[in-house]
């Protein structure tokens, strides 16, 4: 990746954490979930409201560090519209992203967040929200967490 693109996306994740989108409660809410990073202190809770296989609107509310915050500022701008295969699906490259550095062909904000996989404890950080919306699409009222063995 060149200087400049890593600077471009360095500014993502300061906009994102300056900035947050989609915070707060969401009152239509029809799933919720909470994730908890106990290693660094990162709580995330995600509201979705669901419209059939549809993400129709999201919100997260949260506190931590700016990895886990920023993270779930851009999550949440990326998942609405989104169907449960596809915020999977993405899920999956923002996943591939933060543990390889590898980027997808195409530019995307998530890659914003390969530097992460240079700091492997800061993983769990990114993936926090993540697991909390994925959590709450299956309607699964268990706290999210990141310490399962497949992470
Ligand atoms: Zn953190």
């Amino acid at each position: 990746m060149s200087a400049d693109l890593t600077e471009l996306y360095q500014q993502v994740i300061l906009d994102h954490n300056r900035r947050p989108r989609n915070r707060g409660r969401l009152p239509t809410a029809n799933r919720v979930a909470h994730g908890d990073n106990p290693s660094c202190g990162d709580q995330c809770s995600v509201y979705l409201r669901l419209d059939g296989d549809r993400i129709a609107e999201l919100s997260f509310d949260g506190s931590g560090c700016a990895i886990s915050q920023a993270s779930a500022s851009l999550m949440t701008t990326q998942l609405k519209g989104k169907t449960t295969a596809q915020a999977e699906e993405l899920y999956r490259q923002f996943h591939d992203i933060v543990t390889t550095g590898q980027t997808p062909g195409e530019i995307s904000d998530l890659a914003a967040f390969a530097g992460v996989h240079t700091f492997p404890a800061r993983i769990k950080c990114a993936t926090l929200g993540w697991h909390a919306a994925l959590n709450a699409l299956k309607g699964d009222a268990a706290p999210a967490t990141t310490e399962l063995p497949s992470d």
